[in-house]
């Protein structure tokens, strides 16, 4: 399982990407997110799920340990904007 430290940076840049346009309160911020944690956590969406978004669209194309690997990257990259 992907370890995320629920730090909530990918939710505060949804515009970074037009996938998340429908969650985007306006600002990049997800309108589910609340403090740093996802209030639809049990219902999000599918492209919010690391793991699941791995099997169903990158587990023919790449390792697992690849996809985490640039998942953490992503996130480091996040981190960094919101410093
Ligand atoms: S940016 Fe990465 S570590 Fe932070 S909440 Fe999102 S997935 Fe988790
Ligand atoms: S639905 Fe939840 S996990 Fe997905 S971007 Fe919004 S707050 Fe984050």
């Amino acid at each position: 399982m992907f370890e995320c430290d629920k730090c909530g940076c990918c939710c505060r840049h949804l515009d970074m990407s037009p996938l998340y346009a429908e969650l985007d309160s306006g600002n990049g911020v997800c309108r589910y997110l609340d403090g740093n944690l996802c209030s639809i956590y049990e219902n999000r969406p599918l492209l919010c799920r690391i793991d699941e978004c791995y099997e169903k669209f990158f587990s023919e194309k790449i390792s697992l340990e690849e996809y985490y690997s640039l998942n953490r990257q992503i996130c480091e990259m996040l981190k960094r904007k919101d410093d």
